[in-house]
């Protein structure tokens, strides 16, 4: 291919373009590199690739050209120095945690992060003598509060969910790093389409693929972008050495998805706009959660932060659970489950599956009530979703 500085392009031409190193072959689209290891020329030529002396591939758990493409693709469209990719996205906060963290080291977490995230932080790496202390996403002197001599990282979704809150993150890099720790940004929910947290300051940004970057729900994968210091350091020798790397076939399937991903995200926020707009107006609906409404507390931050408000539209339904188990039992095409950012609109009653481990008390502080309900808006046409909805509400 051409000597192409990918730096010069839009996204959406990256998004297609970029991390592809065509090879002998000629080939249009990248191939799917099945090979678990690779040969050299000469015994001094293995060695020098072992020591790291000669640049090249050695086994598919440290490199793979499928999963390189990936990550080089990413890496532009999040405006990162380098990604890297793993087995899943939990598997991405794992690597960004032991790559960091060491016994005494301190995290500050957003309560509003997704439930395994939370469970990594108090239960894996509390067992090894990390403290993290939750706090609420929005508040701000909360944060700053909570940060000791020994904190290493800040650590936050934004949007978060079920509740669509929107943290600045530009505030709180520069609270971080005030205090000399690290941002790290989960860019799940609105992925470098609609907010690219670089630009804000963050440090580290962590995806699942599994969400939007896939978009058709058929792979398990996650990233960690980073300056080129923070990948070289602490987060490539744990992934070579842990090795929950990404295989090459879902590289490729994400390769794929990454090249839609604009035309998708955008269909997406449509969508979810007319949505939102639209239950505000239907009976039985007492609050409506979408930061593209004027009622939304950080409507003007997210008009600044992102450039669209997102795919997920979350509402609290007068009748509490009942009302709610009611609604998603009455539609016939929306798919009952907790999964999001797929082309199918999913719908999913957050207290009683994804929260529902917290106690009465836990759920009510983080404010997911027992009518709250969450949808992530997919790519059908909105007049089915809506009629969908229209057979459960009142
Ligand atoms: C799903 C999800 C994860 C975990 O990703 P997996 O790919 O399921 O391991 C992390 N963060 C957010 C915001 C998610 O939605």
């Amino acid at each position: 291919m051409k000597d192409t500085d990918w730096n010069d392009y839009s996204l959406e031409t990256q998004a297609i373009r970029a991390g592809h190193k065509r090879t002998h072959e000629d080939e249009h689209s990248i191939p799917i590199f099945a090979t678990s290891s690779y040969v050299f020329n000469s015994a001094e030529e293995a060695a020098l690739r072992f020591t790291g002396q000669k640049p090249g591939n050695i086994y598919s758990r440290f490199t793979n050209p499928t999963v390189n493409a990936f990550q080089e693709r990413l890496a532009f469209m999040e405006k990162g120095e380098r990604c890297l990719a793993f087995a899943s996205g939990m598997a991405a906060i794992m690597a960004v945690g032991m790559g960091l963290l060491k016994t005494g080291d301190h995290v500050v977490c957003s309560r509003g992060v997704f439930g395994n995230t939370v469970l990594m932080f108090q239960n894996y790496f509390g067992k090894f003598g990390v403290e993290t202390d939750f706090v609420d996403l929005i508040d701000s002197a909360a944060w700053e509060a909570a940060i000791k001599p020994n904190t290493r990282f800040l650590f936050l979704e934004t949007p978060s969910n079920p509740l669509i809150e929107i943290a600045d993150i530009a505030e709180l890099a520069d609270i971080a790093h005030r205090h000399g720790c690290l941002l790290v940004v989960d860019n799940c929910f609105c992925t470098p389409v609609l907010q690219k947290p670089f630009e804000l300051g963050a440090d580290i940004v962590i995806h699942s693929a599994t969400k939007y970057i896939d978009g058709q729900g058929r792979c398990v994968g996650g990233a960690v972008i980073a300056s080129e210091d923070i990948i070289e350091k602490s987060i490539y020798p744990y992934l070579r050495t842990g090795g929950a790397t990404m295989s090459p076939f879902n590289a490729w399937v994400f390769l794929s998805g990454l090249e839609t991903l604009a035309i998708r995200m955008k269909a997406h926020c449509d969508s979810a706009f007319e949505l939102a707009k639209w239950l505000e107006q239907q009976p039985g609906i007492a609050k409506v959660h979408y930061p593209g409404l004027p009622s939304h507390a950080q409507h003007e931050l997210a008009k600044r932060q992102q450039s669209h408000f997102g795919g997920i539209v979350s509402f609290e339904l007068d009748g509490g659970k009942e009302q709610a188990w009611k609604l998603i039992d009455s539609t016939q095409m929306l798919s009952i489950t907790a999964n999001l950012g797929d082309v199918k609109t999913t719908i999913t009653h957050p207290a009683t599956t994804t929260h529902g481990r917290l106690t009465p008390e836990v759920r009510a502080a983080a404010g997911i009530k027992d009518g709250l309900v969450r949808i992530s808006v997919g790519l059908e046409n909105l007049d089915d979703i809506k009629n969908d909805l229209s057979r459960g509400l009142i």
